[in-house]
């Protein structure tokens, strides 16, 4: 039992039952049954949220917080809604907390470009860990080279978990921000973020946690952690694309810029001044994503009504059948193997390129990710271009293991 598992034994609950409820897993690829093992990169649609989409677009479509007619009114109401199932969701203090965006980068960027702004200068440092995702570098690389600050990097070992002694080491009087993935898509660490967060804020820094995956994955309560910002996206919390959650403490949120212009972010307009409206309307500028965020919410209610606790007890206990089941493969190598770690299956294969395995694999029906998983300085740490990556969702079973493990055997027979 690895220690990312839930701590008491909870009732498992029909995974049969739960596939029925996703129509495009019932297909066939390449004459097999779909094996979908993709969820890190985005996950599959269950009918709850199609309808609720759809319902949205047949009985209530109109823009929102303007009219005063019946559709306007329904369509604020699910939308607003949504805001608060999303705040409930992440244990949130309170709704205005919640900023919708188009997605977890979206979210950074948004961060970076505001409260970053205000309060990196000069001198200051940026902390990030080697393994994010491009989306929690690359903003805050920005950031430090308009603010003339620093960008630094916790290392990693060679199972892939943090060097917290390293971390330590780099959080100074100079840190402002702190920037880290709770749990990594490309290696599947669980980051102890609580832990990051309370030195964080001894040494007076903030700290923005990547949530993308880990939000699907485990329970998540941003006031227990008592992260500064957190961030997640729609499309992997089994919602639509195109939006994505910012969360930030409203004390934070108050005291930042507006991050983009236009209507609905306003109090007041004229040609001379401008005052902006409160949060989280301030950064919402312009028409936003309604359907997206009544379909996030739908996603975010499937989660719970099988429970969180439960679904990372399920996929757990897949992780665990699935590191063993790839270990007896020839050549395998696991690339992240840290002690604490969640849903990805990241590895390569002595001799064979990771994108002929997606390929080869693609062919018996099975659906892995092969590349650098936009996290090229993983792959550079662990001496590799690129991985296969198998990863997990709620719906996914021992026997989709068995046929990714079967399919990884015909590449030994193609290239053998
Ligand atoms: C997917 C992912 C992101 C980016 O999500 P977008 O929806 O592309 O904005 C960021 N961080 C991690 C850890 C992810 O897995």
């Amino acid at each position: 039992m690895t220690a990312g598992a839930a701590g008491p034994r909870v009732a498992p609950y029909d995974v049969a039952r739960v596939r029925g409820e996703f129509p495009i897993l019932a297909q066939r690829v390449h004459g097999q049954p779909l094996v979908y093992l993709d969820n890190a990169a985005t996950t599959q649609k269950p009918r709850a949220v199609l309808d609720a989409l759809r319902t949205y677009y047949e009985t209530a479509n109109a823009n929102v917080h303007r009219g005063v007619h019946t559709l306007s009114e329904r369509a604020t109401a699910g939308f607003e809604g949504a805001r608060q199932t999303v705040a409930r969701f992440l244990h949130a203090a309170e709704p205005r907390e919640i900023i919708f965006t188009r997605n977890a980068t979206e979210g950074v960027n948004l961060v970076a470009q505001t409260f970053g702004r205000q309060r990196v200068g000069a001198g200051d440092e940026v902390l990030v860990t080697a393994m994010e995702h491009h989306s929690n570098i690359v903003p805050w690389q920005m950031l430090c080279e308009s603010a003339g600050a620093r960008l630094r990097v916790v290392p990693i070992d060679d199972e892939g978990a943090l060097r917290m002694d390293e971390l330590r080491r780099l959080i100074g009087p100079r840190t402002k921000i702190v920037a880290v993935s709770q749990l990594s898509n490309a290696l599947g660490t669980i980051n102890p973020v609580a832990e990051i967060i309370a030195i964080a804020h001894e040494a007076g820094a903030a700290v923005l946690v990547d949530g993308a995956q880990a939000a699907y994955h485990m329970p998540v309560d941003v006031q227990a952690l008592d992260c500064d910002f957190y961030v997640c996206t729609g499309h992997k919390l089994y919602g639509p694309t195109g939006i994505g959650v910012l969360y930030g403490k409203a004390a934070h949120l108050e005291a930042m810029p507006p991050y983009q212009g236009g209507g609905d972010m306003i109090a007041s307009v004229t040609f001379e001044k401008t005052t902006y409206n409160v949060i989280p309307a301030k950064f919402e500028a312009g028409t936003p994503n309604i359907a997206g965020a009544i379909g996030l919410a739908a996603g975010l209610d499937y989660m719970t009504a099988i429970g969180m606790d439960r679904i990372q007890a399920h996929e757990q206990e897949l992780l665990e059948y699935g590191t063993a089941a790839l270990a007896a493969v020839p050549g395998l190598r696991l690339i992240g193997t840290a002690p604490r770690k969640a849903s990805i299956l990241s590895f390569v294969i002595d001799g064979i390129h990771p994108h002929d395995i997606g390929t080869i694999v693609d062919r018996e029906g099975v659906a892995i990710r092969t590349g650098h998983h936009c996290a090229q300085p993983v792959m550079e740490r662990f001496g590799v271009p690129a991985t296969a990556r198998a990863s997990l969702a709620l719906y996914n079973t021992r026997e989709d293991i068995d046929r990714l493990v079967a399919s990884l055997h015909t590449v030994h027979e193609v290239f053998g």
